[in-house]
């Protein structure tokens, strides 16, 4: 029960509003059965699987593996029934209109890539932009360069502000007539940076523009609605989301993908095939040549049913706690210095120890069990604007607490003993 004022929320207590507690929540992750002494926080690049994921992936592959949509026995009608019905999941997740707006892909990286060779190479011309911001994952840089370069369209960086948050009134400014696509971030994954990608849907749509949004690192972390959003485009990662490597999710609003040609072609994509001719399958089989990653479908439905079941504004709390816990506690340490995030910071802690490269002080944290990230965290770009070849990367999950923080500031203290 929630009362009309927020409860009080401790980490790693029971006072958490559905009973959400970390440290309890853990036992259903058998990495940390297995690795009883670490303390995980790379959540960022890879979350870990609970129980009900792994065995989800395995029951299926013992009681109802076939390939989908081709035989006509019962185990592959079935096998196929379980992988529309995974489809069906991500549509509620993210409270798309329609199942057929859900196209299975390798990763957010293929969904991006699919974006820019099929609609890109359908719809825009020499001299048109596309508008991505300095907040970008290299997934979303790089596909839009091979196009500008193999197309002529013009790549237009939008810039952060200097506390490192999107810059609105700049993104404004470089909207015009002839910007097509904008491609960008709902939350950064080198700083944590959260987007205000309501207003930027509503500007880029007032400039006749259409918006494709990386939710790699939201939709593991808030409630995504597509349609209250208003965007055209939103992509995520099973791997990121609980789930399974080797899935991802690329939504689109049906009327747009439906205008888009087939971008890889194959088997399943297809109607009707001759030497001469082929016809198409409608979205989102056009889209999915070959045999998918079928078990990873299902693997992912259960880790969204996993979100569900924990309460995705429970998770939201959770995560936005630890975060002002880590924060704090993180500011206190003589020579860090957090990379700025602009107004609202969600689950990524990136910092810089004077004197420490940071890949010294991932070795050391390591020592002591720590997992974090040590490197530009595919986002190269981004770390050159804020001065720091490299940072040090610590990004919460749902199984991290406030201990997870302590134990990350206690190595900390003791690299700067070792470096000093
Ligand atoms: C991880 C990540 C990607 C790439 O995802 P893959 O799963 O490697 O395809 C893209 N954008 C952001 C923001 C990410 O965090």
């Amino acid at each position: 029960m929630t009362t009309a004022s927020a409860p009080a929320i401790e980490c790693g207590s029971e006072r958490l509003p559905g009973g959400f507690d970390p440290r309890r929540l853990r036992r259903q992750f058998p990495i940390f059965d297995n690795n009883p002494d670490l303390v995980f926080l790379d959540s960022g690049a890879s979350a870990q699987k609970p129980a009900l994921v792994i065995d989800r992936v395995a029951d299926y592959y013992r009681t109802d593996y076939a390939n989908v949509h081709r035989g006509v026995y019962r185990l592959s009608a079935r096998s196929t029934e379980l992988f529309e019905e995974a489809r069906a999941k991500v549509q509620r997740f993210l409270n798309a209109a329609d199942p057929r707006e859900i196209v299975f892909v390798r990763g957010a990286t293929e969904a991006i890539n699919l974006v820019a060779q099929s609609w890109g190479w359908a719809f825009l011309k020499p001299g048109d932009e596309v508008v991505i911001s300095e907040l970008e994952h290299h997934s979303n840089i790089v596909p839009w360069q091979l196009l500008r370069d193999r197309l002529g369209i013009r790549l237009v960086v939008t810039p952060i502000d200097a506390t490192g948050g999107l810059d609105l009134a700049a993104f404004a400014a470089k909207l015009s007539s002839r910007t097509r696509l904008v491609a960008i971030t709902h939350i950064a994954n080198a700083t944590g940076s959260l987007v205000p990608v309501e207003t930027v849907v509503e500007l880029s749509h007032r400039a006749g523009a259409r918006v494709l949004i990386d939710g790699c690192q939201a939709a593991p972390r808030l409630a995504v609605d597509v349609q209250a959003l208003g965007c055209d485009f939103y992509t995520f990662s099973g791997h990121k989301t609980y789930g399974p490597t080797g899935i991802g999710v690329l939504w689109g609003r049906y009327d747009v993908l439906a205008a888009m040609p087939p971008w890889q072609g194959g088997g399943d994509m297809i109607v009707n095939v001759t030497f001469e001719k082929t016809d198409f399958q409608d979205p989102p089989h056009r889209f999915e040549a070959g045999t998918p990653d079928i078990s990873g479908a299902i693997g992912l439905a259960a880790a969204l049913d996993f979100i569900e079941e924990l309460g995705r504004e429970n998770i939201l709390e959770h995560e936005e706690a630890l975060t002002g816990y880590g924060v704090d506690q993180l500011s206190r340490i003589p020579g860090l210095q957090l990379l700025g995030a602009g107004q609202r910071r969600l689950g990524i802690l990136s910092f810089d120890l004077e004197g420490v490269h940071p890949h010294d002080l991932a070795t050391v944290l390591d020592q002591h069990h720590v997992a974090v990230r040590a490197g530009h965290h595919c986002a190269q770009p981004l770390l050159d604007k804020l001065g720091v070849g490299a940072t040090t990367r610590a990004s919460l999950g749902v199984y991290n607490d406030e201990r997870d923080i302590d134990a990350l500031v206690d190595a900390i203290e003791a690299a700067r003993e070792m470096f000093r």
